[in-house]
């Protein structure tokens, strides 16, 4: 994972309101984007995740926020005032991925991989050369 400054600081985020607002204390490796139709209407267009240990983020101001249930294995979690979405947990899952959207500037970060190409819209292409996967990306747990 080239690029990516070298900077142990902890990244925040929050909803388009504010009414949410996390913070996450280590960087991840990079993003990766899910194609899946699930992340295409909940995000409006392709997800944009970060994954990290879920008990390691805090959630400083989370009011407004919400979960859907949007399958037997997940839910997303999304802000009730303004409808930002901003999370996906996994049932039984200890890693929460957060939408990388809503991610404080500047992030540092870089996109390493396309997920659930497979399923993706017809509507655009993925035109840069990162790795792609049908599914899950490797080491990933189960989505949708
Ligand atoms: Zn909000
Ligand atoms: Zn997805």
């Amino acid at each position: 994972m080239t690029g990516a400054p070298v900077d142990d600081a902890s990244l925040g985020g929050g909803c388009l309101c504010g009414a949410v607002r996390f913070t996450v204390p280590h960087r991840p490796p990079g993003v990766s984007t899910c194609h899946c139709g699930q992340c295409r209407r909940f995000h409006g267009h392709v997800g944009a995740y970060i994954v990290v240990p879920g008990d390691s983020v805090a959630i400083t101001a989370g009011d407004s926020l919400a979960w859907y249930h949007s399958s037997a294995v997940g839910r997303r979690g999304f802000c009730r005032t303004c409808g930002s979405s901003l999370f996906w947990r996994g049932e039984g899952s200890g890693e929460l991925e957060i939408a990388a959207g809503c991610l404080d500037q500047p992030t540092g970060l870089r996109t390493l991989s396309h997920t659930f190409v497979a399923s993706k819209g017809d509507y655009y292409e993925i035109t840069d050369d990162l790795p792609q996967y049908p599914a899950n990306g490797p080491g990933e747990t189960p989505p949708a």
